[in-house]
């Protein structure tokens, strides 16, 4: 007689990388954290997480990028898992397979897409039949950009990012995203942010979301090209010069726009079309402007089971 090794239900959940519109960033508070308003985007950029029952909980991550991402407890994956766990009081495990697709460190969320992805998985397996609030809430106590990650296409993020509120978008927007080889800690650009502010208050400057807003609500490129903007910007470019190389590239391969994405490094360029988008990607290639360029479109949807 042979054996067959058989394992336990699995259930699939694809997460989105995101991008930001716009990101302001305000003075930090008595909390250290500083108050953000930001316009996300989902793109079709994925981390895939399977997650099989099993008795203890395991971790294994593959795909690009993958020696990069910790596999301990400081894992985003597993902190949701234990959040979970804990918030249901559940004592059971399961087998958590990190496929990535977004670029590790690099400004686009991935470790909060692998949060966002985890959560709903197990919630799926575990059966802890938690609401869509109940969720959001565990999510935005793992990281500012989880709560986005669940929800997916276009929103408003306010205080840390995680109040969020959708907004109003018409079509589809294509994208070409330079990569870098070596990403950039968080923590690290927001230090440089105040460094660079020296001490001096900075307001939450929200005129430009007039703009992104409008040009959503339009699905008109060329004015959300124009209407792009970070205040990590500057920071990021102080911390890895060679995106100021990075930014010029893809001006100049003809993107309607170009921002650093979140705490970056990762350089968003805004393109007419996806033919556009492709050209722009293959123009910053040649140029060596960056390590790698990809594709992806937006608005997608936040973490949802694969069937
Ligand atoms: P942030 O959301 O803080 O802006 P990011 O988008 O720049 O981050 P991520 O890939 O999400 O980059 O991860 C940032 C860091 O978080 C990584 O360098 C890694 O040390 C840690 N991390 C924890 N869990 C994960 C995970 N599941 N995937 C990737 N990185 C993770």
């Amino acid at each position: 007689m042979s054996s067959v090794a058989t394992r336990g239900p699995a259930v699939r959940v694809r997460a989105p990388g995101k991008v930001n519109l716009s990101l302001h960033v305000g003075s930090p508070g008595p909390d250290g954290y500083h108050p953000l308003i930001t316009v996300f985007q989902a793109v079709s950029l994925y981390e895939d997480v399977t997650v099989t029952a099993a008795d203890e909980l395991t971790l294994s991550v593959t795909g690009h990028g993958a020696e990069l991402v910790p596999l301990d407890g400081t894992n985003l994956a597993l902190r949701a898992a234990h959040a979970l766990a804990e918030r249901a009081g559940v004592d059971r495990g399961a087998d958590i397979e990190i496929v990535k697709g977004v670029p590790v460190a690099g400004g686009m969320a991935g470790g909060s897409a692998d949060a966002a992805a985890t959560l709903v998985a197990l919630d799926a397996l575990w059966g802890t039949g938690l609401t869509r609030d109940e969720l959001t809430d565990l999510a935005a106590g793992l990281g500012s950009d989880v709560p986005f990650a669940l929800h997916g296409h276009t929103a408003v993020g306010t205080g840390r990012g995680t109040a969020l509120t959708p907004a109003m978008v018409r079509g589809e927007f294509h994208w070409a995203f330079a990569l870098r080889a070596e990403g950039l800690s968080t923590p690290d650009v927001f230090r440089r942010f105040d460094e660079r502010a020296g001490g001096l208050a900075h307001e939450l400057d929200v005129e430009t979301d007039t703009d992104v807003m409008a040009a959503l609500r339009a699905g008109d490129p060329a004015r959300l090209g124009q209407a792009l903007s970070n205040d990590l910007q500057d920071a990021a470019v102080d911390l890895a010069p060679d995106l100021a190389g990075t930014l010029d590239a893809a001006t100049s391969a003809g993107a309607l726009g170009v921002v650093v994405s979140g705490s970056g490094p990762t350089v968003a360029a805004l393109a007419r079309s996806h033919q556009h988008a492709l050209a722009i990607a293959a123009a910053m290639t040649a140029e060596d402007a960056c390590e790698q360029a990809v594709c992806a479109s937006g608005p997608v949807a936040g973490a949802r089971i694969v069937p």
